[in-house]
């Protein structure tokens, strides 16, 4: 999401005539976008923008981090030219003009949505054949380790007539594959007078033509409806990858996170999808040694990993946040017992992923052919499962859909041999 955040503060300031600079040396304007799910990427924010203090170059810091500090920001920092939280990038225009007159800003409205429809257009996104669409904003779960819905905002979704436009338009541009993002994906609909859910928009876009593979993140668990599971069954261009962050393996521990599905239930979710018979790749998060969590907890989280065979999770420890609910609990697990428990947790996932890798040798994949190395005259790809691939061959083979015979496996890694494509 920030990453896609990114591409559109880059392209609103092209669009306004700015160029980009080829390295930090050579930039006048400096904007750091910015994460704050956890403390360290915060503190990294500060020791970067400490860098930038003796330099004449205009400083901006967008994002998660913008909207937590607010006016703290620039009085800690006050080289510091403007603070625009996530619903305010598109006013990165008016607070740079400011700053070019000398003037400080601070925009961190909360109220309403990011007016992504003047943006659409004008996204600079780094990838031509796959490409992120925001269906929605903010987040109304409150988990209670989260920071997001205080930083990001409500939840907001993106009219349905917008999203397919956008969609469109990038098909006409030779884009292949679109991610629709959001905090929650499977939420999409509510708030909007039109009467939509997430799976009516699915098969909304699975209309549109040169838009052949479909993948959303993040889909929440409680959300996981059956109609949405019909959906991804029937519906070809949606590919065979569901990132479904679990989080934890103990009820108890979900409860307390205010998750609001069990182990027995998210484990339904993943098979139905599974009796389809058609291979799905699953990826989670997982946050260890969170307020209480005992060894008995932490063993209902190994489980739940063993039982899915996730192709990769990300792994957290808990890390507690201001504002949110769970920072008002005692943060009574360890530091030693967490770090333990994250290694452990690795371990057991290595080996499934490195099993899940060396099972594609031999079979044929289709891989979005999405980069080309000149000196090893090597592509770059993923296959529907997210699974990156390359492989030799031409240029001239770059966004489109080719048939790989898998032949050889890495841990993340998977090398082939062209068959075919289109
Ligand atoms: N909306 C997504 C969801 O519900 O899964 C995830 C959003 S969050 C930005 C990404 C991940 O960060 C979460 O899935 C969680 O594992 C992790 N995370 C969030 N808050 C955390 C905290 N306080 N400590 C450690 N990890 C955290
Ligand atoms: Fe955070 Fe939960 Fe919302 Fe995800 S669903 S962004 S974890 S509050």
């Amino acid at each position: 999401m920030n990453e896609h955040d990114s591409e559109k503060l880059a392209g609103i300031l092209l669009d306004k005539g700015l160029e980009k600079a080829e390295n930090e040396k050579e930039a006048d304007i400096i904007i750091l976008n910015t994460c704050a799910v956890r403390e360290k990427p915060v503190h990294k924010v500060y020791s970067e923008l400490g860098r930038f203090k003796r330099t004449n170059k205009i400083i901006g810091v967008c994002g998660c981090v913008a909207q937590k500090e607010k006016k703290r920001l620039i009085e800690k920092m006050p080289h510091v030219s403007f603070v625009l939280g996530p619903r305010n990038i598109y006013k990165i225009h008016e607070a740079l003009t400011k700053a070019l007159e000398g003037n400080k800003s601070i925009y961190t409205e909360q109220n309403g949505r990011c007016p992504i429809t003047d943006l659409s257009f004008q996204i600079d996104r780094k990838n031509p054949y796959r490409a992120y669409i925001t269906i929605m904003e903010g987040c109304d779960n409150f988990c209670s380790y989260c920071i997001v819905p205080f930083v990001r905002g409500r939840e907001v979704s993106r009219p349905s007539k917008e999203i397919v436009e956008e969609a469109k338009r990038l098909a006409e541009l030779g884009y292949k594959e679109v991610t629709l993002l959001g905090q929650n994906v499977n939420s999409y609909g509510k708030g909007l007078p039109e009467k939509i859910d997430f799976p009516d928009l699915l098969y909304k876009l699975h209309e549109i033509d040169g838009i052949e593979w479909i993948r959303f993140i993040t889909s929440h668990p409680k959300d996981f409806s059956d109609k949405l599971i019909d959906a991804i069954l029937s519906l070809p261009k949606i590919c065979e990858y569901i990132h479904l962050p679990a989080q934890s393996g103990s009820n108890r521990i979900l409860d307390l996170m205010n998750r609001k599905y069990t182990k027995e239930r998210y484990l339904e979710i993943v098979e139905k999808i599974r009796r389809s018979g058609k291979y799905f790749a699953f990826t989670s998060d997982f946050i260890v040694g969170f307020p209480t969590e005992t060894k008995e907890d932490f063993e209902e989280t190994l489980d739940l990993v063993k039982r899915v065979k996730y192709e990769g999770i990300f792994a957290f420890i808990y890390n507690p946040r201001e504002m949110t609910k769970a920072y008002n609990w005692k943060d009574d697990v360890p530091l030693e017992i967490k770090k333990e428990r994250l290694k452990i947790l690795l371990e057991i996932q290595d080996r499934i992923t490195e099993e899940l890798s060396n099972s594609y040798v031999g079979k044929e994949v289709e891989v979005l052919l999405d980069e080309f190395d000149e000196k090893e005259g090597e592509l770059t790809g993923r296959t529907r499962t997210f699974k990156i691939v390359k492989v030799k061959g031409d240029k001239s083979l770059l966004g489109n859909i080719v048939k790989i015979k898998i032949t050889e496996a890495k841990m993340y890694e998977l090398k082939g041999k062209i068959l075919g494509g289109n």
